[in-house]
């Protein structure tokens, strides 16, 4: 593991040698060459981003490698926090996993504040408005008679699992959110919930990075570089590649098409569309909102986050067929979610319409992430090689845990509670020895 200013000088003369940038928004720099770090990540939204920055500020220096940094699922992701409202039928491994991100992440944003050089409030409790970090509860809200009985069965299930979700009736709900619609059927109080602006979330913890002298590759990863049988670092598209005690494949769904991953190991990605909508909310009808709204309307989802620069999120679409390409917008997405918003919230149909934007969420058999290392055919695990995608609806809520998980395995000291998530689990890898990987496929 480099000095801190080891890492420094490397950095600038990585720089100097017009190989890399040390913070986002500067021109691009590449040419071919080297660069060596202790760890290596590829791909920037949120889930590498919070990798490379739990692994700098546990000493370690680092490269993020993205050609196009935070605009996969990260740039669409609405940011809610919600381990108990994302509660679903015999998901109880990855609800703990939730759980222990949710209660990692007060500290994980206050870090990213002290590194930014936020002040976190005398007693670090006060909002985190550095990464739009807050814990403004959740109200889940039903439409109509079958929205409340769904509704309440979910709660016996959350109930079953040890979450708090309280019923109100319909007059306390509106006497708390006074623009939600009288007409709703139910209204539940869920306080675990939370919500953070990953727009921000990625801007702060690129700024801590650069800042703590890490580096930011503007280039795609091509493949893994192998050495002696352990992976060296990684690739880069058109030349050059970064060195690396530890790399980390973090780049979402292209995780499963990047070059010299070891032979037989699937990474059975798929990807799940959704549209979202950014409005503006004008002065006379602030605050829309206080608390993340998450309504079933005839047995549809929709959700509706208040954000504190006076904007809101409204979300909810999945689908497996993008319209024509993986940016695309659906138009049939966008009125489902205006419509089922306003019947919720009627003043919805009062505010500025911002955005529409669409990306696939990195989804994956069972749900969960594939994250861990990878079994090596001789026994024990491929060195230098840690996997972290399939974050599928979650990512933003896990991403304290995925860069702890990660810190852990770096360290020595994997937490056997999350060996579950092994990225190999969908793999059938071969029984054969050899130090270079074979590119059978699984
Ligand atoms: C509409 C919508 C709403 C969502 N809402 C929420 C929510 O409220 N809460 C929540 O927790 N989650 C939410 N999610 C899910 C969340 O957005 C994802 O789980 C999360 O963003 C995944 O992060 P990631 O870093 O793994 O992937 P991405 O954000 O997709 O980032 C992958 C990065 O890898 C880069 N990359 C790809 N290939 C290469 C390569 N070869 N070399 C270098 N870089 C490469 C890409 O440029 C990209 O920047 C939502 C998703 C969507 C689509």
């Amino acid at each position: 593991m480099g000095t801190r200013a080891g890492r420094a000088a490397e950095a600038a003369n990585d720089a100097a040698a017009g190989v890399c940038d040390t913070g986002p928004g500067t021109a691009e720099r590449i040419t071919a060459g080297d660069i060596t770090a202790d760890v290596a990540v590829i791909g920037g939204g949120v889930i590498g981003h919070g990798i490379a920055f739990e692994a700098s500020r546990a000493g370690r220096s680092v490269v993020l490698i993205d050609d196009a940094p935070g605009s996969g699922a990260s740039w669409a992701a609405a940011g809610m926090l919600a381990p108990v409202s994302e509660l679903h039928y015999q998901e109880e491994q990855l609800l703990e996993l939730m759980l222990e991100s949710s209660r990692l992440w007060p500290e994980f944003a206050a870090g990213i504040d002290a590194g930014a050089g936020i002040d976190a409030g005398a007693d670090g409790t006060e909002p985190r408005a550095g990464t739009g970090y807050l814990t403004t509860p959740t109200l889940a809200v039903g439409a109509d008679a079958a929205d409340r009985r769904a509704l309440a069965d979910l709660r016996e299930v959350q109930q079953a699992c040890g979450l708090t979700v309280e019923p109100l009736t319909v007059r306390e709900a509106r006497s708390r959110e006074p623009l939600l619609s009288p007409g709703i059927s139910c209204a539940f109080d869920i306080p675990a919930d939370h919500q953070v602006d990953p727009r921000l979330l990625i801007a702060r913890l690129a700024g801590v990075l650069g800042a703590e002298g890490g580096s930011f590759v503007r280039r795609r990863a091509a493949g893994l570089l192998w050495q002696d049988g352990h992976v060296a670092g990684v690739r880069l598209a058109g030349g050059g590649s970064v060195r690396a005690a530890e790399t980390v494949v973090a780049n979402g769904l292209g995780a499963a098409g990047l070059g010299d991953l070891p032979a037989g190991l699937a990474l059975p990605l798929r990807p799940v569309y959704g549209d979202i909508l950014r409005l503006r909310v004008p002065p006379r009808l602030l605050p829309l909102l206080t608390a993340t709204v998450r309504g079933m309307v005839r047995g549809v989802p929709v959700y509706i986050v208040p954000r504190q620069d006076g904007t809101v999120v409204i979300g909810a679409t999945q689908r497996e067929d993008g319209p024509s390409g993986p940016h695309a917008v659906s138009a049939g997405g966008v009125y489902q979610l205006l419509r089922d918003a306003q019947q919720l919230v009627p003043a919805v149909a009062e505010l500025e319409l911002l955005e529409a934007t669409a990306r696939p969420r990195p989804g994956t058999p069972d749900n969960a992430p594939l994250l861990g290392r990878v079994a090596h055919p001789d026994g024990g695990d491929f060195p230098g090689l840690i996997i972290a995608t399939g974050f599928f609806r979650h990512g933003v809520l896990l991403t304290p845990a995925a860069a702890a998980v990660c810190r852990q395995l770096m360290d020595g000291t994997p937490d056997p509670r999350w060996a579950g998530f092994r990225p190999d689990r969908f793999s059938r890898i071969p029984d054969t020895s050899g130090d270079s990987p074979k590119k059978e496929a699984a």
